[in-house]
């Protein structure tokens, strides 16, 4: 049986407004999506903006076998592991007692969805790029288009 004109024109108004919030989604993505990719300078010093507004919770090591147990890097003092999926983002610091202040806020960097290039020291004070894949599972289109 073929839809009557009315009922064909209802899907189409249903499928405009389905389509809208993703129309508004995609184009809050653009920001970090197109153009010059944003970046977090001095990431080393001071806090970047918080695009994943994660859930942050810290676990103080006392001994550093058991930070390396949980932390990739087999060198790490401290490491950030981080998970997003939509509209929530989950990030657990991990740092060893004895570290300084600066690598804990290093470490809040990474929960805020940032990163260095690679692993080198050096890369640390370079400026900090969005981690894309992050940014995009927690849903930070639509957190933005909300806001
Ligand atoms: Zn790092």
């Amino acid at each position: 049986m073929r839809d009557s004109p009315k009922s064909r024109m209802s899907k189409i108004v249903l499928g405009v407004l389905i389509c809208l919030p993703v129309t508004t989604a995609l184009l809050g993505s653009f920001r970090v999506l197109g153009g010059d990719p944003p970046i977090c300078e001095e990431a080393d010093q001071r806090p970047c903006e918080d695009l994943l507004q994660a859930d942050i919770r810290v676990v103080v090591h006392q001994e550093l076998s058991t930070l390396r147990a949980v932390c990739p890097h087999p060198e790490s003092d401290a490491c950030a592991l981080r998970s997003a999926s939509w509209g929530e983002a989950h990030c657990v610091i991990h740092q060893w007692t004895a570290v300084p202040e600066a690598i804990y806020e290093h470490e809040m960097n990474h929960c805020r969805g940032w990163d260095h290039d690679d692993d080198s020291a050096e890369s640390y004070h370079r400026p900090w790029h969005v981690n894309r894949g992050l940014w995009l599972a927690r849903g930070a289109g639509l957190y933005r288009a909300q806001k």
